[in-house]
């Protein structure tokens, strides 16, 4: 397998030369394709198989530079990961000028609320202040297409299921779901079965 097969952007192209990522990794051979085909999928993966590109890659290829509310939604169960997955989408979208930006506990709210009023593509988070946003209203959902759940297992594990599923009904039933996940226990199936479609089950 070659990037050159998946017909990518000059833009993303230079980005993936720039991060010096040369071919793609096995979880990325087998997501970018079907994400390029819109369908839901469930990753079995771990951390360290690039994973973060499997998803970063096509979904910035396929943000809309103009639209000004976001169009991706990123879940985390740490603040850890969201500041990492939030680099890494900003790194690969870079020569497209896509803006990503992190929003988890522990700092300030006022701030998080003032980048939201700027032209946000990506947003990544933990569902506790993603959940606090909405809330809110300082984070619009209405033009989300794509939801991307990272390490559901963690996610599950630490609590966050409510949470989880309360922000996926507020988004739009018109989008695409991916979710990541080292292991895939009852909770994780359920998760799945329930609120995705006819999900592509790729295990690596
Ligand atoms: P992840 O599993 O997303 O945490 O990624 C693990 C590491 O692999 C990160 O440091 C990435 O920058 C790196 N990486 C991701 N994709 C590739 C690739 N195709 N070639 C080389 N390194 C990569």
């Amino acid at each position: 397998k070659n990037f050159e097969d998946y017909h990518l952007s000059d833009e993303i192209r230079k980005a993936l030369d720039a991060l010096r990522y040369g071919t793609p990794t096995e979880v990325q051979a087998e997501v970018i394709p079907r994400a390029f085909e819109n369908r839901d999928l469930v990753v079995r993966s771990q951390t360290g198989s690039g994973k973060t590109a499997s998803f970063g890659i096509p979904i910035c290829e396929m943000i809309a530079w103009e639209e000004k509310n976001p169009q991706v939604l990123v879940l985390t169960p740490t603040r850890e990961l969201a500041v990492q997955v939030r680099e890494d989408i900003a790194n690969i979208g870079r020569f497209k000028r896509i803006k990503a930006i992190a929003v988890y506990g522990k700092e300030p709210f006022s701030k998080q609320r003032d980048e939201l009023k700027q032209k946000t593509h990506v947003v990544v988070g933990t569902p506790g202040r993603v959940m606090d946003h909405i809330e809110r209203g300082t984070l619009v959902l209405d033009d989300i297409k794509y939801l991307v759940i990272d390490e559901a297992d963690e996610m599950l594990n630490m609590g966050f299921i409510n949470k989880v599923e309360a922000i996926i009904n507020e988004l739009p039933s018109n989008k695409v779901t991916m979710v990541f996940s080292a292991t895939l226990p009852k909770d994780v199936e359920n998760l799945c079965h329930q609120y995705m479609t006819n999900p592509v089950h790729i295990e690596i």
